[in-house]
């Protein structure tokens, strides 16, 4: 298990970068605490989540993108017409970070700051997210950081699941690529789409699931969902320190 000095370092980590929350004792309901469906709630008992499968239709893994090299993958993604948002996005956005990472954040879709920059997690979601890479004692280009879809959905709607399909075959490479000790899921939608489950979030967190090659998979809250419910930062906590011993091999 990591130690208590270790939580207490990434705790002092996050409050010397004035992030306020992370508190100790467990939030109770009240006002301002209402979750969106499938983030809600604390944990309830644990019931059994089914063996990730991550599989993808056969028809969709032609084209050989289960074979490109991280060039090829990028230069197919750039000029993918795969599903209808490839005629309202800006730009795609790929993917950023370390290609031999052993952690891999895997977020819902870009927004508009990332269709704008290209590039995954930015804006006061990314922020947070690196505070949370940086708690952990890594820096963000440590990591891999990419989405389920790579192009955005019109005015930040919940990705169909036709185009979670088509894109699916990319973020699967990505995975093959990178071959992560843990992937972190970022939210709901990118937990359902990793795991082939429709579980809610509340039920997902606090174990490890593992994709069909065996990868390790943590979820944890979306920091978009975070800036908006500060008070549940403390469970992603809990989540980053449970994926930290997965990384290291440790017994969770
Ligand atoms: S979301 Fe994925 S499948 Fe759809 S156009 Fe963009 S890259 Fe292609």
């Amino acid at each position: 298990m990591a130690s208590s000095s270790g939580q207490d370092a990434g705790l002092r980590h996050l409050a010397l970068m004035g992030i306020p929350v992370w508190a100790r004792r467990r939030p109770t309901a009240g006002r301002g605490t209402a979750l969106p469906p499938g983030e809600e709630g604390p944990d309830r008992a644990a019931a059994p989540v089914p063996a990730a499968t991550a599989a993808v239709p056969a028809a969709h893994r032609d084209g050989g993108v289960a074979t490109l090299g991280w060039e090829a993958l990028a230069e197919r993604v750039a000029v993918c017409t795969a599903c209808e948002l490839h005629r309202t996005r800006t730009q795609t956005v790929f993917g950023t970070g370390d290609r031999d990472a052993d952690w891999m954040f895997v977020g819902e879709a870009p927004g508009a700051d990332e269709d704008r920059q290209g590039e995954p997690f930015v804006g006061r979601a990314g922020q947070l997210l690196t505070a949370m890479i940086e708690a952990l004692g890594l820096r963000r280009e440590q990591v891999y950081i990419g989405n389920t879809l790579k192009c955005r959905p019109p005015r930040n709607r919940d990705p169909l699941p036709e185009e979670v399909v088509r894109c699916r075959p990319f973020l699967e490479r990505q995975i093959a690529l990178v071959q992560p000790r843990v992937i972190v899921a970022l939210g709901r939608i990118a937990a359902h789409n990793l795991l082939g489950v429709e579980t809610p979030l509340a039920r997902l967190r606090g174990r490890v699931h593992r994709l069909a090659a065996g990868t390790p998979v943590i979820v944890t809250y979306h920091p978009a969902f975070l800036l908006r419910s500060p008070r549940e930062k403390r469970r992603a906590w809990e989540d980053l320190c449970l994926a930290r011993r997965v990384a290291r091999g440790e017994p969770t």
